[in-house]
């Protein structure tokens, strides 16, 4: 059994404080789902939990096990069992999957345990043959990304939008794929989604609300329920605060959209 825990994590980016204080505390086999408005600072935390230098860190703790993260490289914290499935996933051209996650590895990865998973997630061999994201659809990418995580069998998974660009028998295969490996291997996992759909099939402990780049409040799957009935402003409203406005003046959910350009 391992333990995930972030503690009071702020942290800023070009100067504007993003992450204002997060706690959140997952262990293996657990399933955790994070659902905010857009711009509220989900990709944000993903990246500064993988170590993306981009980001400054100011206050807070992220530990494994009472491990600290923060400080080491990203390669470290991957070492010590954390994945990140990511939103926009880069294209690697000339590496191949296979290449990939043996690479990632100190013990190899043969090519028959990723054929077998791709088989489990319906990833055509043409994927396989070709540099990691080069020309993939969303969906391809979402699906290959859940192939690296299976291969690798990390201890946490952050999945940051996983079922953005899936269409639903997609969507009903990663996220199987993914509650299985919450048995099978007892992964943890942190799933970021604005849809309480993903949580039919990878079924969550415990819901967060991130609003303002914190957790508002917590509760059970209900709570995805709720949202997707009342929205955020209506949650807000029980709550008793208004929607915090985005934490940063630019929201580009598009990352190409740069203003200007
Ligand atoms: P979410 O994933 O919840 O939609 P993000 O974490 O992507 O939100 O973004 C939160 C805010 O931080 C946004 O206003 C975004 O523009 C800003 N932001 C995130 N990363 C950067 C960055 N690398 N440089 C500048 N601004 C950033
Ligand atoms: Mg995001």
């Amino acid at each position: 059994m391992s333990v995930l825990k972030i503690t009071n994590l702020r942290a800023s980016v070009e100067g504007t404080e993003i992450l204002r204080g997060v706690d959140l505390e997952v262990s293996s086999g657990e399933v955790h789902a994070l659902m905010g408005p857009n711009g509220s600072g989900k990709s944000t935390l993903s990246h500064v939990l993988m170590g993306r230098s981009d980001y400054t860190v100011t206050d807070g703790s992220v530990t494994i096990d009472g491990e600290e993260l923060l400080g080491l490289p990203t390669w470290e914290r991957a070492r010590r069992g954390l994945f990140l499935t990511h939103q926009y996933p880069v294209e690697v051209a000339g590496v191949r999957i296979v290449d990939l996650v043996d690479a990632a590895t100190d013990h190899g990865i043969d090519e028959a345990r990723v054929q077998t998973e791709a088989g489990r997630l319906a990833v055509r061999d043409e994927f396989l043959a070709r540099g990691v994201n080069v020309e993939f659809s969303g969906g391809e990418q979402k699906r290959t990304e859940t192939l690296q995580l299976a291969v690798l069998e990390p201890r946490f998974a952050i999945l940051d939008e996983i079922d953005s660009g899936l269409d639903v028998d997609a969507l009903r295969v990663v996220s199987r794929r993914i509650e299985a490996m919450t048995e099978e291997t007892g992964l943890g996992v942190l799933a970021i989604t604005h849809y309480a759909r993903l949580l039919t099939e990878l079924r969550p402990d415990r819901v967060h609300v991130f609003m303002g780049g914190r957790v508002v409040t917590s509760g059970g799957p209900e709570l995805a329920d709720e949202l997707e009935a009342v929205g955020y402003d209506g949650l807000a409203e029980r709550l008793g605060f208004a929607v915090p406005k985005p934490v940063s003046a630019e929201v580009t959910e598009d990352p190409f959209a740069t203003p200007g350009f």
